[in-house]
């Protein structure tokens, strides 16, 4: 059942009390996960908290059990915790990102998290975000005719130096050459 967020519930979250755990989950609307009242991660903006009696509520209403307090009771697979990360890596590619907020935000340790993810799909959580950075950068080469500076702020590198060397570095030529090579290869289709 849903219940209304009440004072004592913000303050069974806030001081992470054990005895509360089993009377109540918290859901947030942001990270899409319900964590027990005892759970170790970051304490949510109330205003997106809504509060059920049972685990089963909050996966009806399309929460997803936390990795750290085991919400779901039983574990979590990895391969799902997984998908869910790179769901998150997904939707955040474009602000900065490091190992430590990709485990906050999907509520497990930065050890746990490099680990898993990179026996699951063979590379680490911050090479993918790389992966998904260049692979967006091409599309904006090849499709916009944005700055390199501009592509490489909305990938989430401010620094345009460090995000032409990331991408020489995994394409084997620069951004300006990829982008007239391509544009190229788009124009002799087109004649
Ligand atoms: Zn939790």
């Amino acid at each position: 059942m849903k219940i209304k967020l009440t004072l004592e519930h913000q303050k069974a979250i806030i001081t992470n009390d054990k005895k509360y755990d089993g009377q109540f989950f918290y859901a947030v609307k942001t990270t899409k996960i319900f964590c027990r009242p005892s759970c170790q991660s970051r304490v949510p903006h109330f205003d997106h908290v809504t509060i059920f009696t049972e685990a089963e509520d909050a996966l009806e209403a399309g929460y997803r059990p936390c990795k750290r307090c085991k919400s779901g009771g039983s574990r979590l697979p990895d391969e799902e915790w997984v998908s869910h990360v790179e769901q998150y890596i997904m939707e955040n590619y474009s602000k900065t990102l490091t190992l430590k907020q990709i485990a906050e935000h999907c509520h497990g340790s930065s050890y746990h998290l490099h680990r898993v993810f990179k026996r699951v799909t063979g590379t680490t959580p911050l090479e993918y975000v790389q992966q998904i950075r260049m692979k967006k950068a091409k599309e904006y080469l090849i499709h916009t005719n944005l700055s390199i500076q501009e592509i490489a702020k909305l990938v989430g590198i401010a620094n345009a130096a460090r995000f032409a060397t990331v991408f020489k570095d995994k394409n084997k030529q620069t951004p300006s050459n990829f982008r007239k090579n391509k544009q190229k290869k788009v124009l002799e289709n087109e004649k």
